[in-house]
């Protein structure tokens, strides 16, 4: 319940300061300025009055109820206070100052000391070290906050840890035009959480769009789980910074090591369908459109100009940007030849000329509104001296209030010349931007969430089939021996019973026995020395393809025997299978998430070739099939040349199974199945290894 926050009726702040330059002072200033509807109680124990406002000495003499009390005092006394606010029924603390987890383990016992008796008394603290909540709406205007900016009423929240980010993008907005609805920046966050301010704003009518900032997430599955239902109702537009710091560890193994740290948080913002980016800026110029603009129903774009560069700049950024410009219909050409100036270039981009004028920027507007093929409007509008640029400024406002496709501006202009066809477009909650590459990256967003919003991920498919009592007794096992990896017959035997197909094999302790097993399973096959100690087998010249007989067969064991001395050494007969597509599937365990499941071109090159791609388990079929088409060489994956493409059905079977051993069998830390030999109509697993 954050009502009590977000829509105080009376609020007091403890630690209210005479002094002008003090949080305890600006905090009451803000508040005033603001026109907060509720009352403002200064707590000082000296004073009479603060910025003409009445002061008590204690929060206990204040007259009436109070929701929210700021603390501006040192940490040392907070404890004290939050039991004084407990005994007068406070429902919530925001605790601006620092000196609490932030400064070290002394701040961390008082953090800890101030959560214990705020529990007793049933409130709820926000921050500490923090800024505080804005709300904008007119029946509340609560400033409890000490940051500078003063927003006008909007339809986007924010929320974010940081409140130097927070204000950064809060200003940007302003400036933009674009007001704010709800603000919340909750610095050591020890209580009220980001999911819980999420989930308020989820619910908060008036909130169009939220906006977040996280420099990483402490309670990532609850995270999930919160933020995707709000996802589901409204556009969520986040920003992850601290991306530098590199989270691969020594790779014990592929999939560790291409795995990094913070890609866990990219794919949790994938899956609750949240909009990422990687550029503050582009956050708050993407988050412009989002407050006045309808969701397109297709990337289709239709540019209009009145300068020739600049729509060039823009072409390639929409298209940069995942979006297209389709050609214009017939029809749509006939209109536009009738109406336009007899020089206007009539296609798209469509040149409606420097000289146009309102009736033919409008014609143009009309046409696209009207072409089936087109689903948002992008403009380039430069200001030249020699048209009615109000008037056209005008025509642009009348068609964005219709909300029939989203339109954004490039605006190219002088703003402290033409300040009133700035203020039409402004006013008329067009949004403008003063680079085309920052107006067609915002519109590519908004048309990327139009996607997120489409899309169908559906729910995890559970294979009936599999036997998960014995991949659980297989790794129970080895764990009870203390064993961290599992050895080639364990691990196939765990494919085996997830129905994982793996080309025939046996294990063999000498020549003699690798003869015999070679002619069970058929010549040709593949030798491959199997040790607990052997990590990339053939690196270290203990894999041998395409042996045709036993003497081949002998060969290969007596040559590994020599160059591997591991006690446990074995030998891994298998058949040999010419002529597929490597890939791999691997699955690494995320702390207190499940796993990152892997999908990818496999075979030895795995590391230098790069091209994966991960998701968060459970994968779902339809996640599957994406993961299957976005490699870089998917097409390879395809029909080329004649050739027919590899078993998709049968290679998503696998990313699936491999994503629901991980979730059902307890104690897998890292898996990959590297190479999986495809073929059109088949897959074999010939390698595989499991860490514990
Ligand atoms: P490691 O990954 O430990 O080096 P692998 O068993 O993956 O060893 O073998 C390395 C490479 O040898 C594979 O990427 C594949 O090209 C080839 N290879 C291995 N087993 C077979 C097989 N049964 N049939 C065909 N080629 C194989
Ligand atoms: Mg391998």
């Amino acid at each position: 319940m954050l009502d009590a926050l977000f829509k105080p009726k009376a609020v007091a702040v403890i630690g209210a300061s005479a002094k002008e330059l003090h949080i305890g002072n600006q905090i009451i200033r803000n508040l005033l300025d603001f026109g907060f509807k509720g009352s403002v109680y200064p707590i000082n124990p000296k004073a009479s009055e603060i910025r003409g406002v009445k002061a008590y000495k204690s929060i206990l003499d204040v007259p009436t109820e109070v929701d929210v009390v700021h603390m501006a005092i040192p940490a040392l006394f907070v404890p004290q206070a939050i039991e004084d606010c407990g005994r007068k029924g406070v429902k919530l603390v925001i605790l601006n100052g620092g000196g609490f987890s932030e400064t070290g383990p002394a701040g961390a016992a008082i953090e800890k000391d101030c959560m214990v008796r705020a529990r007793q008394h049933g409130i709820r603290i926000f921050g500490p070290n923090c800024q505080g909540i804005i709300n904008t709406d007119p029946e509340v205007r609560a400033y409890c906050n000490f940051t500078f900016t003063r927003p006008e009423p909007g339809s986007i929240s924010i929320v974010a840890l940081s409140g130097g980010v927070a204000s950064l993008i809060h200003q940007a907005f302003a400036d933009m035009g674009v007001g704010t609805r709800l603000y919340a920046s909750n610095g050591n966050a020890c209580d009220v959480s980001i999911p819980e301010i999420v989930q308020y704003f989820g619910n908060d009518e008036k909130t169009r769009a939220i906006v977040l900032y996280v420099e990483g997430l402490r309670d990532a599955s609850r995270f999930l789980e919160v933020v995707r239902k709000v996802a589901a109702k409204k556009p969520i537009l986040a920003m992850k910074a601290g991306r530098t710091e590199e989270g691969a560890k020594a790779a014990s193994s592929h999939t560790g090591g291409i795995a990094k740290q913070e890609m866990a948080t990219d794919l949790i913002f994938e899956k609750a369908g949240i909009l990422s980016f990687r550029d503050e800026a582009e956050l708050c110029q993407a988050g412009a459109v989002f407050a006045s603009q309808p969701v397109p129903h297709g990337k289709r774009v239709g540019v209009i100009t009145n300068t020739g560069g600049p729509a060039v700049i823009a072409t390639d950024a929409l298209v940069a940007g995942g979006l297209t410009i389709p050609v214009l219909s017939e029809q749509a050409k006939e209109v536009l030849t009738n109406t336009l100036f007899p020089e206007a270039s009539i296609g798209n981009p469509l040149d409606v000329l420097a000289t146009a004028e309102g009736k033919h920027f409008r014609a143009a507007m009309d046409t696209m509104m009207d072409e089936d093929q087109i689903d948002s409007i992008y403009i380039n509008f430069v200001t030249a001296p020699f048209v009615d640029t109000e008037s056209i400024a005008r025509e642009i406002v009348e068609v964005n209030r219709q909300q029939r496709k989203p339109i954004i501006c490039n605006l190219m202009t002088d703003k402290g010349q033409w300040t009133e066809t700035v203020r039409i477009l402004k006013d008329g909650n067009v949004p403008i931007y003063d680079f085309p590459g920052a107006a067609a990256k915002a519109l590519a967003a908004l048309a990327r969430y139009g996607e997120i919003r489409r899309r169908k991920t559906g729910k995890p498919k559970l294979f009936q089939d599999v036997d998960q009592w014995t991949a659980k007794t297989i790794i129970e096992q080895a764990q009870g021996a203390g064993r961290k990896t599992l050895s080639a017959a364990e691990v196939y035997g765990i494919l085996n019973a997830y129905k994982i197909p793996v080309a025939e094999w046996r294990i063999a302790a000498n020549a003699e026995e690798a003869e015999r097993c070679a002619a069970e399973i058929g010549y040709p096959v593949v030798v491959k020395a199997d040790s607990g100690s052997i990590l990339h087998k053939s690196d270290r010249g203990g894999v041998a393809v395409n042996l045709q007989n036993g003497r081949a067969v002998r060969a290969a064991v007596n040559r590994m025997s020599k160059r591997f001395d591991a006690q446990d050494l074995k030998f891994l007969i298998q058949e040999y299978l010419p002529g597929g597509k490597e890939i791999i599937v691997g699955a690494k365990a995320e702390e207190g998430l499940g796993h990152l499941v892997m999908f990818g071109i496999g075979g030895v090159h795995v590391e230098v070739l790069q091209d994966t791609v991960f998701k968060l388990s459970p994968v779902t079929s339809a996640e599957a099939q994406e993961m299957f088409c976005s490699l870089k060489a998917t097409p390879l994956l395809g029909a080329v040349r004649g050739k027919k493409g590899v078993d998709k059905k049968g290679v998503t079977q696998v990313i699936q199974r491999v994503s629901q051993l991980v979730t059902e069998v307890p104690g897998i830390q890292e898996m990959d199945i590297n190479p999986i030999i495809a073929y059109e109509d088949h897959v074999f697993a010939v390698d595989a290894r499991i860490s514990l």
